[in-house]
């Protein structure tokens, strides 16, 4: 396809699809951990440049007014750098909030170009919320990290949004042996005391060629010893914190954490709280909690804490959600839809997933119950080696490798084989542009993609 049309595919698909309009693949950080450092050759990922404003223009009709607008994240294929770097940037996004007076907008940024003025204006342009990519609070390893020339900038930031009224939350990255759980909370302490509401910390997926680069310890008990100390950190953490990706070995909805004088802490709820109901229906999962709260007012939780079981009325509205905050786990669309093959499953079943995501497919397994035998296998990624774990990184050939691994260690063929969808775009083809029916006829099996 011609690149060109190609661009202007995944611009409007990602703000059509996911509300996300991008602006620029520029950027003014040369991040260690950045994942454009992952452009192998023949990768098929595009760049988008100022000069295409044109094309972010007429994206804009492709906003829902009925979902947050996001702006300076990646959805597509399409490599997303620092928003603030476009020169059009303010005039962009007056014309987002002249064609949605009352979205909510949320623009994440490294901070680095966050000065006065730009934050007065963003002010003007209510609601509207900044997740800044702050990774560390002092300017000195800010700027080892990031090769930021502007660290001073971005570490004033927390303060200059607060001073602002600009509603922000932080986010940090976490690396073995380079950015620990300890510094990562130092971090999200001095945002908490600006004002943050919450924190994410990105435990950094790094291809080989980066612990190369890097000259970085790529041993995989160093990223679960870092996983045990987030764990502890964030029970102690002054604000919600939730991982990315997280370490789930379970769906049961843990609360990960409360907004300080939300609903559901005047409530009593509690980090660590299991949710098991929530009004008359029974929880599943974090994703299905997640959705329960996002649609009711004044609802009762039924919680776990320890042995016992407590409720909590939560009295919430649409302008004071109910203050839970949830690790991601697997998506309810995907749950439902994996629940539903399990139940219909014509004979032994290979699912292949994520590294992450293996132990929640397995519950969701044991769980139905099926008569069927099912079989989790968790695909590794090939191409990128090193800790690189997230589905939407994963080729054909890495499912073909465990597909070929597990149908060598059964006796009874599979019937079928299911797929995560993420790595494969709206024509079904992966990185590199291959099908993932070639999965199928490579493991002689039919394949659905989840
Ligand atoms: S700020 Fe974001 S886009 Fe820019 S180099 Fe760092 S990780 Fe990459």
């Amino acid at each position: 396809m011609d690149p060109s049309e190609r661009l202007r595919q995944l611009v409007l698909r990602s703000a059509s699809a996911h509300n996300v309009l991008p602006l620029t693949s520029a950027c003014n950080a040369r991040c260690t951990f950045c994942s454009h450092s992952l452009d192998y050759p023949g990768l098929d990922v595009q760049r988008l440049y100022p000069r295409d404003v044109e094309l972010v223009r007429q994206a804009l009709a492709f906003l829902s007014p009925e979902r947050k607008v996001i702006i300076g994240e990646s959805a597509t294929r399409l490599i997303e750098g620092e928003p603030l770097t476009h020169p059009q940037f303010l005039e962009i996004l007056r014309q987002v909030r002249q064609r949605l007076p009352e979205t909510p907008i949320q623009v994440t940024t490294n901070g680095s170009l966050l000065t006065k003025h730009v934050a007065a204006q963003l002010r003007r342009l209510a609601p509207l919320s900044v997740s800044l990519s702050l990774n560390s609070h002092e300017p000195h390893v800010r700027r080892q990290l990031m090769r930021d020339a502007q660290a001073e900038v971005a570490v004033r930031a927390p303060r200059l949004l607060a001073e602002h009224g600009l509603p922000f939350e932080v986010s940090v990255v976490a690396v073995p042996g380079v950015v620990a759980a300890a510094s990562a909370f130092q971090t999200i302490e001095y945002a908490g005391g600006h004002g943050a509401r919450r924190a994410k910390v990105y435990v950094a997926g790094c291809s080989a060629a980066m612990f190369a680069r890097n000259g970085w310890d790529a041993s995989p008990g160093r990223w679960d010893a870092l996983y045990d100390d987030l764990e502890l950190g964030r029970l102690e953490c002054s604000i919600p914190v939730t991982f990315q990706p997280p370490r789930l070995q379970s769906l049961a909805a843990e609360v990960a954490g409360v907004f300080p004088g939300s609903p559901a802490d005047v409530a009593g709820v509690r980090p660590g709280d299991v949710i098991t109901r929530v009004g008359s229906k029974g929880i599943k999962s974090r994703s299905h909690a997640h959705y329960l709260l996002g649609r009711s007012e004044s609802v009762a939780l039924e919680v776990l804490r320890g042995p016992q079981r407590l409720t909590a009325l939560v009295t919430q509205d649409t302008d004071e959600p109910s203050g839970v905050v949830l690790d991601e786990d697997l998506s309810l669309i995907r749950l439902t839809a994996l629940e539903a093959r399990l139940r219909q499953a014509p004979g032994p079943l290979l699912v292949l997933t994520s590294l992450p995501a293996a132990a929640l497919v397995q519950c969701a397994v044991a769980r139905a119950r099926t008569k069927a035998g099912v079989t989790v296998v968790p695909a590794r990624s090939g191409l990128f080696g090193g800790t690189i774990a997230c589905a939407g990184l994963l080729i054909v050939e890495d499912f073909v490798a465990a597909g070929q691994t597990a149908c060598a260690s059964t006796a009874e063929p599979f019937a079928a084989v299911l797929l995560p969808a993420e790595p494969f775009d709206e024509a079904g083809l992966d990185l590199l542009g291959r099908s993932y029916l070639e999965v199928c006829e490579r493991l002689e099996t039919p394949v659905t993609l989840l």
